[in-house]
C-alpha cells in the first residue's frame, strides 16, 4: 500500500491506534494521532510517542484532526462520537486499523470471528498452522495488532486474524481466503442500538469473498445461517446436530471432516479442551485448516495437545475434592450458559456478575437451577442478575474476589466445582478480565 507523504489522522491512542500510526509512519506517511483523553491518562502512551517522534494532541480532538486524506479509527473509539460526524460531514474517508494494515499483507489469510471463542479458534488455528511448517502471524483482537506484525508476513505463509465487530464496522477492502463465523448472540449492547446492528458489523468480515474463498460457519446457529443469506464466499458448515454432505460432523464421538473425500479427524474424548462450545471451535479450525491443504495428522496431534488458552474454563486448582475453574473471560451471557453446560455431574458454585452490559440474565435462569448450588454475586450487575434469576437459587453477594472466594469454597464439598464466569465484562472492580482472572488465583492459592 503506498501511502508516502499522505496525510492520514489516527483518532485513539489506544494499542492497535498506536500501532497503526507507527506502521504508516514506517511507511513514509505524515501522521497525526488525535487522543480524547487528556495527558495524564495516557501518560505511557504520551512517553511512547514522543520518543518515536510521531505528531499528536491529547485532551481532546480540534480541527487538526481534520486535515486528513483520510482517517483510521481506533475500535474502541464508538461509531457516534463529534469528530466522526465531522469527518462524515467533510466526506473524509474513514477505516479501522486491521482494514489498513491487511492491505500490506502479503499471504493469504484466515479471519476468524463470532460472538464467543474467537480467541480461543484463532489460538488453536495458528498453533495447526505454526505446527505444519508454515510461516505463521497471529493478530488482531487477540491482543497483538495486525499493524505492528504485518511487515514480518511472507508471501508464503499465512496470517490468522481474529476480528471483532468493532473492527469490523469499517472494512472495506478485507477479503480472507478463509473465514470463520464461529456463533452469533447478543453482546456489546452498551454500543449497538440493536442486536442487527451488531451481527452486521460481523457480516463485513465476508462481505467482500468471491467464491474462490471459503466461509466456515456454524450450521446449527440460525442466527449465523440468517445472516449469511446472500453472501459469495463458498459455504462450509460444521454441525454437531446432523451429518453434512460437506463440511465438519460428529459421527458417534468422531469428527468427520468431508471436503474432498470423507476424513475422520479425531474422537471427542481426545480434544485437550472440555466442553461442546469447544467441539465446535475444533471443528472450525479443523476446516480453517483442512481448506489451506494442512495435514490431518498435523490437526489430530494440535487438537490432542492444546490446553486452551488462560481465563477460559481454565483449570486452576483442586482443594480437598473441590475443583476451581477460572472462566473470567465469560464477559457475555451466552459463555456463562456454555460454561455451566460442560459440567456434567457436579454441583456448581458461580461466582457472577460484573459491570452489565445491556443483556439480560434470564437466559440463563434453567440451566442454573439444574446445575448452580449457590450463586456468589459480585459487581454492578448483582441486584439485576439476582431479579433475573427469579429465587432460581440461593444466592449471596460479596464486594471483592477475596470475599467471593472465601463464600464460595466455605459453601463447597466434596466432587463440587467453583466457577467464575462472569457473564458481564470486568471494569467495575478490576483493570480488565485478565486481573479479575488472576485475582481469582491468587486467592485459590491461599486458600488452605
Ligand atoms: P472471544 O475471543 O470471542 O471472547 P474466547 O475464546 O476468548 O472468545 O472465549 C470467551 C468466552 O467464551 C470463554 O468464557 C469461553 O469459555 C467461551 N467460549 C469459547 N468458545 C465458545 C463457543 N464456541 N461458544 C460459546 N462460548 C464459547
Amino acid at each position: 500500500m503506498d501511502v508516502l507523504n499522505k496525510n492520514i489522522s489516527v483518532i485513539g491512542a489506544a494499542l492497535s491506534g498506536i500501532a497503526v500510526a507507527r506502521l504508516l509512519k514506517r511507511n513514509g506517511a505524515r501522521v497525526f494521532l488525535s487522543e480524547f483523553a487528556p495527558q495524564e491518562q495516557k501518560s505511557q502512551e504520551y512517553v511512547l510517542l514522543q520518543n518515536e517522534k510521531l505528531e499528536c494532541e491529547f485532551g481532546g480532538h480540534s480541527d487538526r484532526a481534520l486535515q486528513a486524506d483520510w482517517v483510521v479509527v481506533s475500535p474502541g473509539v464508538p461509531g457516534d462520537v463529534p469528530i466522526l460526524r465531522k469527518l462524515a460531514v467533510l466526506k473524509i474517508p474513514v477505516y479501522s486499523e486491521i482494514e489498513i494494515a491487511s492491505r500490506f499483507l502479503r499471504s493469504p489469510v484466515i479471519a476468524v470471528t463470532g460472538s464467543n471463542g474467537k480467541t480461543t479458534t484463532t489460538t488453536l488455528i495458528g498453533e495447526i498452522c505454526n505446527r505444519s511448517g508454515l510461516d505463521t502471524i497471529v493478530a488482531g483482537n487477540i491482543g497483538t495488532p495486525l499493524s505492528d506484525v504485518v511487515e514480518t508476513n511472507a508471501e508464503n505463509g499465512i496470517a490468522v486474524l481474529e476480528i471483532s465487530s468493532f473492527q469490523a464496522e469499517r472494512l472495506k477492502t478485507f477479503k480472507p481466503k478463509v473465514g470463520v463465523l464461529l456463533n452469533l448472540s447478543p453482546d456489546h449492547m452498551d454500543r449497538y442500538s440493536s442486536v442487527e446492528e451488531y451481527y452486521g458489523a460481523k457480516r463485513k468480515t465476508f462481505e467482500m469473498q468471491d467464491a474462490a474463498d471459503y466461509l466456515v460457519y456454524n450450521d446449527d446457529d440460525g442466527n449465523v445461517k440468517n445472516l449469511i443469506a446472500g453472501l459469495s464466499g463458498t459455504k462450509v458448515p460444521f454441525s454437531l446436530s446432523r451429518k453434512l454432505p460437506n463440511g465438519c460432523y460428529l459421527d458417534s464421538g468422531r469428527i468427520m471432516c468431508q471436503l474432498e473425500k470423507e476424513e475422520e479427524v479425531i474422537t471427542t474424548d481426545r480434544i485437550g479442551i472440555i466442553g461442546k462450545h469447544n467441539i465446535y471451535n475444533a471443528m472450525a479450525a479443523i476446516l480453517a485448516s483442512r481448506l489451506m491443504h494442512i495435514p490431518v495428522s498435523t490437526i489430530q496431534q494440535t487438537l490432542h495437545e492444546f490446553k486452551g488458552v488462560d481465563h477460559r474454563l481454565e483449570f486452576v486448582k483442586e482443594i480437598r475434592g473441590v475443583r476451581f475453574y477460572n472462566d473470567s473471560k465469560a464477559t457475555n451471557v451466552d459463555s456463562t450458559y456454555v460454561a455451566l453446560e460442560s459440567f456434567t455431574a457436579e454441583k456448581i458454585i458461580l461466582i457472577a456478575g460484573g459491570k452489565h452490559k445491556g443483556s439480560p440474565y434470564t437466559p440463563l435462569r434453567e440451566l442454573t437451577k439444574q446445575k448452580v448450588k449457590c450463586l456468589v454475586l459480585i459487581g454492578e450487575a448483582a441486584p439485576l442478575i439476582e431479579n433475573d434469576m427469579n429465587g432460581a437459587v440461593p444466592v449471596t453477594h460479596a464486594h471483592s474476589m477475596h470475599e467471593a472466594v472465601q463464600k464460595s469454597f466455605e459453601r463447597a464439598t466434596n466432587g463440587d466445582v467453583v466457577l467464575l464466569s462472569p457473564a458481564c465484562s470486568s471494569y467495575d472492580m478490576f483493570k480488565n478480565y485478565e486481573d479479575r482472572g488472576n485475582q481469582f488465583k491468587q486467592e485459590i492459592f491461599h486458600l488452605n
